[in-house]
C-alpha cells in the first residue's frame, strides 16, 4: 500500500472540495426549481389583478407573496407571516387551486400564493 503523502492528501482533498463544490451547486438548482413553483394560469376568460394596479401598488400587491417589498414591509419577514398569503385571507374567495377572488382587489382574479397589505387572516 502507498504511503499516505502530503501530495496525495492535497490531491484527494482537492478533487473532494470540487466534488462538493459542484454537487453543492446541483443541489441548490434542485431545491430552487421545487420552491420557485411557477403560479398556473388563471381560470377561463379571467384576467390577473394587474401589480401595476394604482389600489395594488397602493397596498404593496404582489401575485407571489415572495416578491414583497420587504424594505416597505419588514413584518413580512417574521416567521408568523409566512403563511400569510391570499390563501389564507379573508377577503379571498378560492377559484380553483391557484387562483381565488378578492374583495378588495377587484380587477382580476389573485393566486393563491400572492399577498397585499391589507391581508387578514381567515377565522
Ligand atoms: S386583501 Fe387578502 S386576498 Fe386580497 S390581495 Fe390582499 S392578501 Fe390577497
Amino acid at each position: 500500500m502507498e504511503p499516505f503523502t502530503r501530495k496525495r492528501f492535497l490531491k484527494r482533498s482537492i478533487v473532494l472540495a470540487s466534488a462538493l463544490f459542484l454537487l453543492g451547486g446541483e443541489w441548490n438548482l434542485f431545491a430552487k426549481g421545487i420552491n420557485e413553483e411557477k403560479i398556473s394560469d388563471p381560470p377561463d376568460g379571467l384576467k390577473p389583478v394587474s401589480e401595476n394596479d394604482p389600489t395594488a401598488q397602493a397596498l404593496g400587491f404582489h401575485q407571489d407573496a415572495k416578491n414583497t417589498d420587504f424594505n416597505l414591509y419588514p413584518e413580512r419577514k417574521q416567521p408568523q407571516a409566512k403563511n400569510q398569503v391570499c390563501l389564507q385571507c379573508a377577503q379571498f374567495t378560492k377559484l380553483n387551486e391557484g387562483w381565488g377572488k378578492c374583495s378588495i382587489l377587484t380587477n382580476g382574479v389573485v393566486a393563491t400564493k400572492g399577498w397585499c397589505s391589507a391581508f387578514s387572516k381567515k377565522m
